[in-house]
């Protein structure tokens, strides 16, 4: 059929230029017509029956040829990404700016480090310009040391806290080695890191004896979407913040602590009053997220995500709207279910047991492939 639209499209540029000449000349000799105005009229129906014919001609594309959409760079520059990194049961936030900043909240225990720097480098982080460790404990600042061992750092945050645990020890000795400097993290500090952006510390408001306390919390602004990020900070911080008359509105609630009943007291999460929770939580043997405070966000109609449940968690933000390509837990749950039901004879535990039978890695769709199994969710399991 295309063939044939091309010899048309020939046909009426040779007859057109032919009767245009008729016009001029006023006879088209080889066709025995004489006078401009017949040289009109069969220019005049040319076009008609080039039209008609032509409508005809006009073939629908064969979807298979269609050019696929491409989710690249270029419609996703200018927005901001958050990333919730499946760290197991620890915590770990990537923020990628609308200009191309960095900021690393926390990297998860020591055995991540592996998984935090190579996420960091698949998303093309060379430089991480604001490094925060929201307090001392091993789930949040266990894989730091790498992260700057691996990477060029602008400006570090720590809250004023110490620990005398080996862990703590290594990230202030590869700060020292890079000759990098810390800053207090605390209630009141606006860290540039994105002209677009507003990035404040809302937390620690006061000194605490308890170290999750002391944990650093932002809330981070892009036109009028908001992240917050609360470390593991308990009641009695999170009490401050609201007391403090901050603005602690936000969309996206990072859940305290990793949804102990220590945190997210009913004030505090009026006062943030998100649309999405996310909660970093892996196995674990606290009970980690409780019922009472998945019950408290189902009652204010929050959506929930959770890593053990949907791997790597990523929110978009244009500035206007947030999107977010994972399923909110409820019908995650339904869709494993099934899963189990059609793959019932294959099962794997983890990814030793999937290695141990000689099956890793397992693509999607593979007998025993599951979300559970691929934790950086790019449809290979236990790579
Ligand atoms: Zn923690």
């Amino acid at each position: 059929m295309e063939n044939a639209a091309v010899v048309l499209v020939l046909l009426l540029i040779f007859a057109t230029i032919r009767f245009i000449l008729g016009i001029v000349k006023g006879n088209i000799k080889f066709l025995g017509i004489d006078g401009r105005k017949s040289s009109l009229y069969l220019l005049i129906t040319c076009f008609v029956v080039f039209f008609i014919s032509g409508c005809g001609l006009v073939v629908p594309e064969d979807e298979s040829t269609v050019t696929p959409h491409i989710k690249e760079a270029t419609s996703e520059s200018g927005n901001l990404k958050v990333h919730y990194i499946d760290v197991g049961q620890g915590a770990s936030q990537l923020i990628l700016t609308p200009s191309g900043k960095t900021m690393l909240i926390d990297g998860g225990n020591n055995d991540d480090e592996g998984r935090v720097v190579n996420y960091l480098k698949k998303e093309g982080v060379k430089k991480v310009d604001v490094l925060i460790g929201t307090h001392p404990d091993a789930d949040h600042i266990g894989g730091l040391d790498a992260v700057v061992d691996a990477f060029d750092i602008g400006y570090i945050y720590m809250p004023k806290v110490s620990s005398n645990t080996k862990t703590f020890e290594s990230l202030l000795t590869s700060i020292a080695n890079k000759n990098l400097k810390v800053t207090t993290a605390k209630a009141g500090i606006d860290i540039k890191l994105d002209e677009q952006l507003t990035v404040k510390m809302l937390a620690p408001v006061n000194t605490y004896q308890d170290k999750n306390n002391m944990s650093a919390v932002i809330k981070l602004t892009f036109g009028s979407n908001s992240f917050l990020f609360t470390g593991d900070a308990e009641a009695e911080s999170e009490q401050d913040m609201v007391s403090s008359g901050t603005d602690l509105k936000a969309d996206v609630l990072l859940v305290g602590h990793h949804g102990s009943n220590s945190s997210t007291s009913q004030s505090f999460l009026n006062a943030v009053n998100p649309k999405y929770a996310v909660i970093q939580v892996g196995d674990n043997n606290y009970g980690h997220p409780t019922d009472r405070i998945l019950k408290q966000l189902a009652d204010k109609k929050i959506k929930i995500y959770r890593n053990d449940k949907q791997g790597n968690i990523i929110f978009t933000s244009n500035g206007e709207k947030i999107t977010q390509s994972s399923k909110s837990t409820t019908e995650v749950e339904t869709s494993i279910k099934q899963d189990d039901r059609q793959n019932t004879s294959v099962y794997y535990k983890n990814c030793t047991a999937v290695r141990e039978a000689g099956k890793a890695p397992l693509y999607k769709g593979d007998p025993g492939y599951s979300t559970k199994l691929d934790r950086d969710g790019d449809g290979i399991a236990c790579e």
